[in-house]
């Protein structure tokens, strides 16, 4: 088994009940995507949050390819992507209404986002084929907004929990849950009285128990689960890495009409194109984009 501290998912399942989970933390990883983009405290805590929550919901589809996490609202914060590529790569961004980046500091996560749709899109390597599921943004906190997805779009009970904070130290951590019933139980009963207790056990998380680095993954899960056995699955290590190219930008933009790419140069004749995931700079020349020989 893969031992790590920090920066991992910590798939699991309950014992003799079909029931799954993941328990995510995150440290560097999320103190260099949360750093990048210059954010006030509040968003940059709901990136944080959906960090959490893509790893979570990606690794547990066990495929390879891209899982996309989306919201948008009316809020302040109108746009809200994460990525989780493969085996671990994580990468996100959260979008402000220029007028109101300064004002959100102090507001609640729950209320960034305003009124919207969540879409989870999953796009499988070497497949054409795009599954996507699309809910109204619907509940007090990111997690609650994920869960409604899930019993909305999949009809799966599943629990979640995403907490995103800076430590004393002032780099930013993360942790989160995620507990999923599995369909696969035919006793239907025995089914919902699993997940009833499965999930008392779950509230009783504290948000500083999912962010606490001396306590290891393992110690949470059977601090939380003792009473009925958990099964641990090999840790999957998290990454902060962006898939962005200087051929993938040349690719989109090529697709612009002719105008707008003359209007995006500078006096000179340079592009600037930035990287809204990782804020890397590729600079061109329209005439390079335009795909005119110099
Ligand atoms: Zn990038």
């Amino acid at each position: 088994m893969v031992s790590l501290d920090d920066d991992l998912i910590q798939p699991f399942h309950l014992n003799g009940r079909e029931i799954r989970g993941r328990l995510v933390r995150l440290g560097p990883v999320a103190d260099a995507i949360l750093n990048r983009h210059d954010l006030p405290p509040a968003p940059a805590a709901l990136l944080g949050e959906a960090l959490a929550l893509s790893a979570m919901i990606g690794s547990a589809l066990d495929f390879d390819g891209i899982f996309t996490f989306q919201a948008e609202g009316d809020g302040p914060a109108n746009m809200l992507v994460c990525d989780y590529r493969g085996r671990g790569d994580l990468r996100g961004y959260v979008r402000l209404r220029r007028q109101e980046g300064e004002a959100v500091g102090a507001s609640p996560a729950a209320s960034l986002l305003g009124r919207g749709s969540l879409a989870l899109t999953i796009d499988r390597e070497g497949d054409r084929q795009r599954y996507q599921g699309l809910v109204e943004l619907l509940g007090d906190d990111l997690p609650s907004c994920a869960e409604h997805y899930f019993q909305q779009s999949e009809q799966l009970p599943t629990l979640f929990r995403a907490v995103s904070t800076r430590g004393p130290d002032g780099a930013w951590r993360v942790g989160g849950l995620m507990l999923q019933s599995l369909p696969k139980d035919p006793d239907e009963d025995k089914a919902a009285e699993d997940w009833n207790t499965a999930q008392v056990l779950a509230r009783t998380v504290k948000p500083q128990e999912l962010l606490d680095q001396s306590l290891t993954a393992p110690e949470l899960l059977y601090r939380l689960f003792h009473e009925d056995g958990v099964w641990l699955h090999d840790v999957q290590p998290l990454k902060d890495r962006c898939t962005c190219s200087a051929d993938r930008v040349v690719s989109v933009v090529r697709r612009f009409p002719e105008e707008e790419i003359r209007n995006l140069a500078d006096e000179s004749g340079k592009v600037t194109v930035t990287c809204q995931f990782c804020a890397r700079a590729y600079d061109f020349s329209a005439g390079e984009l335009l795909g005119e020989t110099e």
